[in-house]
């Protein structure tokens, strides 16, 4: 048994180049090695993957691995090859010629592992051709699709049961990120193992800061996140198809490299799409949920929700696509209350069964529960799937800036009698304009400004407001009616507070810049702990990384996981030895790819006058050096350029370069912002500023709302500074 262990071990290093298993990891892959069955429930990126693909390696036959995604398999075998295990799969995008050469291959024994598409392996003769293999164990991947009590029911993997019949001895370990109960004992029926040993590793993904904003003006939160963090994959998941669409298409306007992916594209826009997405070629991917279970890329760094999921499983799996590398990723998820209004409208409409209905209104439930957590989001997420945590988890958005609750009951009677004197008939919109005081036509032609309430809350700004006010709704201090242009209704609890027979707690606003310029304070990297990485030598990995991805034709993950560059860039390994102890370089990958690395990173190294470094080295708190991006643009704009070229020079967004000037002219330097601001916007601005009585060092963002979105952030900013000025 030992033996066995440190051969597992070893194989692990060997061909994939890490040092110690994950939790779970060596128990499954010991119990499987006893020629047991198994279930295994390991988040998505936990690495499932590893524990049959070790045991096919020490058996001595082949594994046949059952997985649902042809792109995936490509992928996966394409990973395998590079860590120099043989292995192929069986597919209907193949030609008869190439399959039979590939049975063949598994005929005389060439082949570890196998990947075969469900459909593949029930076509024809195919229960005949397995009979005919020398097979050491059955691997089924996302085994959850057998269950029409998950969320992807797909029912040719009913058939799967065939396996056991059919092949009694051989073990068979099945696999899948989706936890709930139901589905878990479904899975071991369906499939003949009811005796099968259940691993349930924890689901928890350290590394993917959890974080849900208000589902306002999500382009703009869109935008400026991904300003923040340029360059990094990611995927934003939409609920209808015309949306993925749209927000795509507005990311690219704003000149971002963003393309759509739904289940009514055409097969080739979505192999492409796919394809240019895990080989960096397209940085973000606007989707449905259709998009992501084939793909294997372990360095996309943010997953976002821009609507509500149906349900956590849903959502788990989704956003746990984010930083398979284990280097630090985010997940952000947009809530409304719309979002909900919909969702359940959808369940009620399905053709769902009313039993199923309820299940499928309690899972919404849940993931409602979650976006409006006050405690930490992990610990909600984990007790889904039934794990007990004891520690908040320092990496949501709860964690990093905890709630500060105010009594806020005479704010809540405010605004619950200017809708009780509207004769509940205004919506968000109009409700903060009366209690703001401000005179708008619409507002006016009501006479809303006679009523008593009318700016009895002008000391609060706009978002202010409407951030209270959704809290008000989230704690079922109002009702809104959906169906009545969203207007807000009264309910007990709103009576009760009106009468002050009732108090309200609610949390202290916080705005989404404020709230994002403290998270990025606190950011934690899982991997690189204490060692900061050199961002201009990992730049150069990248290159070269994606240099050898073209020439080899695989995705540029296959060479090297981030995890393993990043690796590099921290240690700056200079020897063979040296590298093979960066995570995800095993002797393989270290005679195929490991040595163009480290001539790379010697090269560096000389370059500027650098060594190996040391291991313990200063905290990673350190900022990031900052290639100087305001240097650039104010080189091009000494030139006389306009800000259209200067952010096509650039590659960067009209906005950025606004925000650049002004911060440039902030420093000191002679910037004549009248040049890029017409007269008429500047007037516009200035006004709305004194209506709104904001000053240029307040947060702009009630003052964009107000004026609907037509004037950048950045000209909003000028127009103030060129207003200052006089
Ligand atoms: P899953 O199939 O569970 O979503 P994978 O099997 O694709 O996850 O593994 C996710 C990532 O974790 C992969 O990049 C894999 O190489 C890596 N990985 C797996 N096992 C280990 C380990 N023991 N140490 C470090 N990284 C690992
Ligand atoms: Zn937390």
């Amino acid at each position: 048994m030992q033996h066995k262990e440190n051969q597992s071990l070893n194989l692990l290093k060997e061909h994939f180049g890490y040092d110690s298993f994950r939790p779970m990891q060596a128990e499954i892959i010991s119990h499987v090695l006893q020629g047991k069955d198994a279930l295994v429930l390991m988040p998505t990126g936990g690495g499932k993957s590893v524990c049959y693909q070790i045991p096919a390696l020490v058996f001595e036959g082949l594994t046949i691995v059952i997985s649902p995604l042809i792109a995936l398999m490509k992928d996966q075998v394409e990973a395998l090859k590079a860590n120099g295990i043989s292995s192929d799969y069986l597919n209907s995008t193949q030609s008869a010629a190439e399959q039979t050469q590939i049975i063949e291959q598994a005929r005389r024994g060439e082949l570890k592992l196998l990947y075969i598409a469900p459909e593949r392996l029930f076509a024809g003769d195919a229960l005949d051709f397995l009979r005919r293999l020398n097979i050491s164990l059955f691997a089924v991947d996302e085994s959850h699709c057998i269950s029409s009590w998950g969320h992807d029911f797909r029912p040719e993997y009913r058939k799967l049961g065939m396996l056991k019949d059919e092949f009694p001895n051989v073990p068979l370990v099945a696999l899948t990120a989706t936890a709930d109960r139901v589905t878990r004992r479904d899975i071991c029926k369906q499939l003949y193992i009811p005796k099968a040993k259940v691993f349930i590793s924890s689901f928890d993904r350290p590394n993917i800061r959890l974080t849900v904003a208000p589902g306002r003006k999500k382009l703009q939160q869109i935008k400026d996140f991904i300003q923040a963090s340029p360059g990094e994959s990611g995927i934003i998941y939409c609920l209808s198809r015309k949306n993925t669409e749209k927000v795509a298409a507005d990311l690219r306007n704003a000149g971002l490299s963003a393309e759509h992916y739904h289940a009514g594209c055409t097969s080739e826009h979505r192999s492409r799409i796919q394809e240019s997405f895990v080989n960096d070629d397209v940085q973000i991917i606007v989707a449905t949920v259709a998009f992501g279970m084939g793909i294997d890329k372990s360095n996309v760094r943010w997953v976002m929700h821009y609507n509500l999921p149906g349900n956590v499983e849903g959502f788990y799996q989704e956003i746990g696509r984010a930083g398979r590398d284990g280097v630090a990723a985010n997940a952000l998820l947009f809530f409304s209350y719309g979002d909900i209004f919909q969702r359940r409208k959808m369940i009620d409409d399905s053709p769902s069964s009313e039993e199923q209905k309820e299940v499928l209104r309690a899972k919404l439930e849940r993931m409602k529960q979650y976006a409006e957590a006050q405690i930490c989001r992990r610990r909600i997420l984990l007790s889904y799937f039934n794990e007990s945590v004891t520690e908040d988890c320092g990496n949501c958005d709860v964690c990093l800036n905890p709630p500060k609750l105010i009594d806020a009951t005479v704010l809540a009677q405010k605004a619950l009698s200017a809708i009780a004197r509207t004769g509940e008939n205004v919506a968000l919109g109009m409700l903060i304009d009366i209690l703001r005081g401000s005179r708008n036509q619409v507002l006016l032609s009501k006479g809303y400004d006679r009523l008593p309430t009318f700016g009895v809350g002008h000391d609060l700004r706009y978002e202010e407001w409407a951030d209270y006010i959704m809290q008000m709704l989230n704690a079922g201090a109002i009702d809104i009616a959906y169906d009545e242009a969203h207007n807000f209704k009264l309910n007990e609890q709103s009576r009760a507070i009106l009468k002050g027979r009732q108090k309200l707690r609610l949390s202290s606003f916080i705005s989404y810049t404020e709230r994002q310029e403290k998270m990025n304070a606190k950011t934690v990297n899982v991997v690189t702990e204490d060692l900061p990485v050199d961002e201009n030598l990992f730049v150069q990995l990248k290159f070269l990384r994606k240099e050898l991805a073209n020439e080899h034709r695989v995705p540029p993950y296959v060479i090297f996981h981030d995890a393993s560059l990043k690796a590099m860039a921290s240690f700056r390994p200079q020897t063979e030895a040296h590298m093979l102890h960066m995570t995800g370089v095993g002797e393989q990958k270290m005679k195929r790819f490991g040595f163009d690395f480290l001539s790379k990173i010697r090269a560096y190294c000389e370059a500027n006058n650098l060594g190996a470094a040391e291991v313990k080295l200063v905290s990673s708190k350190k900022p990031k050096p900052k290639v100087n991006t305001y240097q650039e643009t104010l080189e091009l704009y000494d030139k006389g350029l306009s800000i259209e070229s200067i952010a096509e020079q650039r590659t960067l967004s009209i906005n950025t370069i606004y925000t650049h000037l002004v911060k440039l002219k902030e420093e000191g330097q002679a910037i004549d912002l009248k040049r890029f601001v017409s007269r008429k916007t500047y007037q516009k601005v200035i006004d709305v500023a004194k209506e709104l009585e904001i000053k240029p060092s307040d947060p702009l963002k009630p003052l964009f709302e107000k004026l609907e979105g037509q004037i950048s952030y950045g000209e909003i900013r000028m127009a103030l500074m060129i207003g200052e000025e006089g």
